[in-house]
């Protein structure tokens, strides 16, 4: 018998997002981003509710086989490249489209015997710091790369540091429209927080967007803005069961290190759901559940397989009671990933792409 811990997809949710990123960027085409196995969500499992985008954008040649697989005959975005010379092949057989953000990959292309011509995505680094072509050097790139024989299209992109952020978009967008000035070709600039706070801006909707974190229904902006205040739905829903209820009384202490202590007599539940299933260990008590679509919070430590709810104000639910670890309870109560990722410390991405592999997912 399977233990009683689910995860359930919902792809009217995806196709939702979906619409509200293009919403915000009316004019240009969306890249869905999904990479990282779609943030964690599964490729396969989330295509059909991405299929409406105009492209697929990931991370390596596996994931845009799997994508190939699917029967997806578009545009399809290796934002980070290739990195062997073999791999272009591949990439050509493949119709890929691949960004360039090195010189080492420029030399890669020109060596390249190939009968296919490559369409690139020329990356600058107009302050992330992270891949790019400086924009003082962006120019020569996109010369020499346009000199080839080997590329037949090279459109432009760049990727936001702050989209999120106090310091917002203004400095990248201006450096990167100034390096590309009058150069020919598609731009994109925007993440889901760019698209989502920033879609009014033509320079940063440019051609295409490449949202992913929206796509998936966390708020880009946490805590500035939830994923309700954006219209975003959540696409994952965790959820468990209670296999176990405990009374305790005043001084009692609950799971490893005794981390909570009962002042008053409580009634708790013991949920199946722990660490190991991808719940991060480091939730302090006070984390929010929703206990069959209530509101409650957490006990003590996440143990790997279980953790400890709280059920005092709760009298109706007990042993086989659904708790909600993150998104949707079947009453329409909804609990954001994001809050559950603040009070680890973290953001909604890293415990999305945490799911363990032993919680069973259901596409509904
Ligand atoms: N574009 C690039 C180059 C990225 O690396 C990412 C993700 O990190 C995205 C787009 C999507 O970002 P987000 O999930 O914040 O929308």
């Amino acid at each position: 018998m399977p233990r009683p811990i689910q995860a359930t997809l919902h792809l009217s949710a995806l196709r939702h997002n979906l619409a509200r990123v293009r919403q915000a960027a009316p004019d240009a085409q969306v890249w869905a981003v999904v990479k990282a196995n779609a943030y964690g969500h599964g490729i396969e499992r989330v295509f059909d509710g991405l299929r409406a985008a105009d492209g697929f954008a990931l991370l390596d040649l596996d994931e845009a086989s799997r994508v190939r697989a699917l029967g997806w005959r578009g545009p399809i975005l290796l934002l980070e490249g290739v990195f062997e010379a073999r791999d272009l092949e591949l990439c050509s057989r493949l119709g890929l489209w691949h960004t360039v953000h090195c010189d080492e990959q420029i030399d890669m292309l020109a060596l390249h015997k190939t009968h296919e011509p490559h369409r690139v995505f020329l990356k600058m680094n107009s302050g992330m710091n992270r891949l790019g072509f400086a924009p003082e050097r962006y120019r020569a790139a996109w010369t020499r790369l346009n000199a080839l024989p080997q590329v037949d299209e090279i459109s432009m992109v760049t990727h936001f540091s702050d989209a999120d952020g106090p310091q917002g978009i203004a400095a990248q967008v201006a450096r990167f429209e100034e390096a590309t000035r009058d150069l020919p070709g598609e731009r994109s600039l925007s993440n889901s927080a760019a698209t989502l706070r920033f879609g009014g801006d033509a320079a940063a909707k440019a051609d295409w967007v490449r949202p992913g974190i929206a796509l998936y229904g966390s708020s880009p902006d946490f805590p500035a803005a939830s994923a309700q205040d954006w219209g975003l739905q959540p696409a994952m829903t965790v959820s468990a069961r209670i296999i176990g209820v405990q009374h305790l009384q005043p001084g009692d202490s609950v799971g490893y290190g005794s981390l909570f202590v009962a002042e008053q007599a409580m009634r708790i539940g013991v949920v199946a759901c722990g660490y190991a299933d991808g719940y991060p260990r480091i939730c302090p008590t006070g984390t929010p559940v929703l206990v069959d679509g209530v509101r409650s919070r957490t006990l003590g430590r996440v143990s790997m397989d279980m953790l400890v709810v709280d059920l005092t104000e709760l009298p109706a639910a007990g042993f086989g009671s659904t708790v909600t670890l993150w998104g949707q309870a079947s009453t329409g109560a909804v609990l954001s990933i994001d809050e559950v990722a603040q009070a680890a410390g973290t953001v909604g991405y890293e415990l999305m792409c945490a799911l363990a592999q032993r919680v069973p997912v259901v596409v509904a």
